[in-house]
């Protein structure tokens, strides 16, 4: 492609609306242009990108038996009724009606529309076990789109079902799917993490993510490099205390700590680490009462595991400063354990401190030197916290990292969830009915795009991972306006690059050698060959690998050569 033909508008300025790096680069690259909030073009440079992803997922689907099909993305709400999931959606749901008055939505995901299929479709277990794929564009109505096409209101996704006639056939696919994604997100070129998830809404047994490390990412994961431990942090069990609870050696005493209301306050208003404070978190109790959850004050409360006790209301919800008042006549910030009157629960490491400070329960004051089974009875603790880094693995190899990722894809086993709601039978090996196992399968392909970015970038731009580059060679002629020579030599160069089938962008505008060296870094294009006046006197090309900016003079002459050996290398 040349770039004169190219109207790409590359440019300086951070974007005042992109807060990652990644939304940042594709705008001032010309990848997409936002056209509202969460819905983007695809411009040509990022689109190619969007192609090459589709393209080894599509293979990889191939590869493991499962078939192409392509669904409406407007779906009709009967069939979302059937599974009741027309009201459980909420307002990520776009609903539209026709003209007949009809209501429709547009597809946030297809676990519907493809058991409906399967029903249609499958009669007797010798059509099992099935898998159908699509790659397709989505709509969720996000409450926040942000980080552009990471988080967009429109986005493409690879989504996959699998029917099955047994757990064992289910598992098998459920396997295979992991595999599959394995080698994409390898073939790509991405550092990623496969972690065990929770299954959230969509309901069903197992599941597992597929997460790209990155800084930005908005979720965190857990992991042990020693043993194969590597789960969605909300899931990662916390170890027990390693050394059994120190002896009490203070007296309880009231500390007065006027206006210390966090855990930061009242370490520094009475001089105490914040391991040494113990925090009491009031939630709605599953009854009328609120419920205490008690916390080591440098720990986070875990959500799914406070959910877990039968205790707590789902989902969990923390009590306002005057429902605390109003339910128990005492003011939030300087609540605690000792004679607080409702149900106490109780983490394993808050269980095992000694001498430690808590509210009081009373405004201004806190209490320390407190201690379990003297100034209050010994607790029964379990599992509340986030786990932090430097906490054992369960898996035994040492101590676990916690790292941020963006979640690009997901496994499900589904069970008969949808199948049952929609009557998804077939005929089994006795003839009589089977309601059907089923999987489902996503890759966030467009947010992909954005992932490689937030893991592949320096200063100057994007440095793509070679297989998903727009082009593997960018070639730049430099002020063809001064000399034919360069013009002719880059132009021949150019059609002999394409001639081999070489992915070559040629930036033959009449532009500055700083403009198009500045885009070319920008555009993060993997090798780069600069055809100047001063180089074609000793008869070189320079060639510079992006990655790592080293550059070096090759003979005009063996450049075709040197093309194709840097090509056929792998990635540095
Ligand atoms: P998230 O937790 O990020 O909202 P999700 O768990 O709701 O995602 P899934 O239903 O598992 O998403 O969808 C499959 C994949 O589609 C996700 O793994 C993710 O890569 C991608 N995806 C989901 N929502 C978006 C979005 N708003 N923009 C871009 N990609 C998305
Ligand atoms: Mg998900």
């Amino acid at each position: 492609m040349q770039l004169s033909k190219l109207p790409l508008s590359t440019f300086k300025e951070v974007p005042a609306e992109a807060e990652v790096i990644s939304h940042q680069l594709m705008l001032r690259s010309g990848m997409i242009r936002r056209l509202a909030a969460g819905l983007f073009t695809w411009m040509p440079l990022g689109l190619r990108v969007l192609r090459k992803i589709e393209q080894v997922v599509r293979e990889e689907m191939d590869l493991i038996g499962a078939l192409e099909v392509s669904m409406p993305a407007i779906q009709p709400a009967e069939l979302w009724r059937e599974t009741g999931r027309w009201d459980q959606y909420g307002s990520l749901l776009l609903r539209m009606n026709d003209r007949h008055d009809r209501e429709f939505c547009f597809g946030p995901t297809h676990e519907e529309v493809m058991t409906d299929i399967a029903r249609r479709e499958l009669q007797s277990y010798r059509q099992l076990p099935v898998t159908w794929y699509q790659i397709q564009t989505k709509f969720r109505d996000e409450i926040r789109p942000r980080f552009g096409v990471m988080r967009a209101r429109e986005f493409v996704m690879k989504d996959a079902y699998s029917f099955h006639l047994d757990q064992a056939s289910l598992d098998k696919t459920y396997n295979d799917m992991a595999d599959a994604y394995t080698r994409i997100f390898t073939r790509l070129g991405l550092t990623f993490r496969s972690v065990e998830a929770d299954s959230g809404e969509i309901g069903g047994s197992a599941s597992r993510e597929f997460h790209v490390l990155a800084e930005s990412g908005e979720d965190a994961i857990a992991y042990c490099d020693g043993d194969d431990f590597a789960v969605n942090l909300e899931l990662a069990p916390a170890p027990q205390p390693a050394t059994p609870r120190a002896v009490p050696s203070q007296p309880m005493a009231v500390a007065e700590t006027p206006g210390a209301k966090s855990i930061d306050q009242v370490c520094e208003s009475l001089d105490v680490p914040p391991e040494q404070c113990l925090k009491t978190l009031l939630v709605e109790g599953a009854g009328e009462e609120l419920v205490a959850l008690v916390l080591r004050g440098d720990h986070e409360l875990n959500s799914l595991k406070a959910e877990r006790l039968p205790a707590v209301a789902t989902p969990l919800e923390l009590a306002s400063a005057e429902r605390i008042q109003a339910a128990l006549g005492m003011p939030a910030g300087f609540i605690g354990p000792v004679g607080l009157g409702i149900s106490v629960h109780v983490d394993h490491a808050a269980g095992a401190s000694a001498d430690f400070v808590c509210g009081a329960n009373q405004a201004d004051q806190h209490l320390t030197g407190v201690n379990w089974g003297r100034d209050l009875p010994e607790p029964e603790t379990v599992d509340l916290r986030n786990v932090v880094p430097g906490d054992s693995s369960p898996g035994g190899g040492g101590a676990i990292t916690i790292a941020r990722g963006i979640e690009v894809g997901h496994i499900f086993q589904l069970g008969e969830k949808y199948s049952r709601a929609m009557g998804a039978t077939v005929l089994n090996q006795e003839g009589k009915e089977q309601t059907l196992l089923m999987g489902c399968y996503g890759i966030g392909v467009s947010r992909i795009v954005a992932a490689a970015i937030e893991q592949n970038h320096d200063d100057d731009g994007i440095v793509w991972p070679e297989p998903v580059s727009p082009f593997q060679v960018i070639l730049v002629a430099l002020n063809t306006g001064k000399s034919d020579q360069v013009g002719t030599t880059a132009d021949a160069l150019y059609r002999d690059l394409e001639g081999m089938n070489i992915e070559v962008l040629y930036d033959n505008r009449v532009a500055r050698a700083g403009v198009k060296f500045a885009d070319a870094d920008l555009l993060g294009i993997p090798h780069r060959l600069t055809i100047g006046e001063r180089g074609l006197g000793k008869g070189v090309v320079e060639y510079r690998y992006r990655r790592t900016g080293e550059s070096r003079e090759i003979a005009l002459d063996s450049i075709l050569d040197f093309i194709t050996d840097t090509l056929a290398q792998p990635a540095a």
